[in-house]
């Protein structure tokens, strides 16, 4: 199992599954909003640890929230964590370039209090599960967090028939948000997934078991009619897991921090 965490994790951080998002420039003339001032160390560190993709609400004030400038993830340093405002117009650009689908995270954390992580993947194990009627739903027990349905979003009904996929404005951010409604996951057609929880290391536990649990039910439907984790079973190893979370973090950001 060890073996698993940090294999998923590394493949998933250092190469690229967190995916590859869009850089764009924010208008340099729109007022910037203020700074909630300097967030938590531990905070900014689980960041770095957690990879690209990942944004946390802001310790201090939550209508802010942190998430590094466009780069390739495997790179991520303290200095390259922005803050946004959760119209994710960011408080300091500096010339820095920001992702064009920061929105996904502005939008989630206005309509998602109890929210304060969120990772937004283009793992491909999920990507059949977008795009066919087949439900991903919870395989084994770490995998539990499944147990209330995953949705999945058609861009399509919001962006009509020709857009190019990306959560690229306010508009499609909170029509995402909707769609993922009080659960932690949501699939997105044609593009993957986003991931929500309580801490920057539950949403990335969930995000990697998101991905691994998409493989599993492919490989099962494979083979035949697989039984899935039921109602109960989903929540009550919801409620183990997440006490568990921090004993693979560790082993995870020492891998994802190359000691
Ligand atoms: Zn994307």
């Amino acid at each position: 199992m060890v073996t698993c965490f940090c294999g998923m994790v590394h493949g998933i951080g250092r190469r690229g599954f967190l995916g590859a998002l869009v850089a764009a420039a924010v208008d340099a003339q729109a007022p910037a909003p203020a700074s909630a001032g300097p967030a938590n160390a531990a905070l900014i560190e689980d960041l770095v640890a957690g990879f690209g993709h990942v944004s946390a609400r802001h310790d201090k004030d939550p209508n802010r929230y942190l998430l590094a400038r466009s780069m390739a993830p495997a790179l991520v340093t303290a200095d390259d964590i922005m803050e946004f405002d959760l119209d994710s117009t960011p408080v300091d650009q500096r010339g820095r370039a920001v992702y064009l689908e920061r929105f996904i995270h502005g939008e989630i954390y206005r309509v998602r209090p109890d929210v304060r992580a969120v990772v937004h993947s283009h793992s491909p194990a999920v990507i059949p599960f977008a795009d066919t009627k087949v439900q991903l739903r919870p395989m084994n027990h770490i995998s539990g967090f499944l147990g209330g349905g995953v949705p999945v979003f058609e861009i399509r009904d919001v962006a009509g028939p020709a857009s190019n996929m990306l959560i690229s404005n306010p508009t499609l951010g909170h029509a995402l948000a909707t769609t993922l409604g009080p659960h932690p996951v949501a699939l997105m057609r044609g593009h993957g997934s986003v991931a929500v929880a309580q801490s920057v290391r539950h949403v990335v536990f969930r995000a990697v078991y998101t991905e691994v649990n998409a493989r599993m039910e492919s490989e099962a439907l494979r083979l035949g009619d697989p039984t899935f984790l039921n109602d109960g079973e989903a929540a009550a190893a919801t409620k183990t897991n997440d006490g568990l979370v921090d004993r693979p973090w560790e082993l995870w950001k020492q891998r994802a921090m190359g000691k």
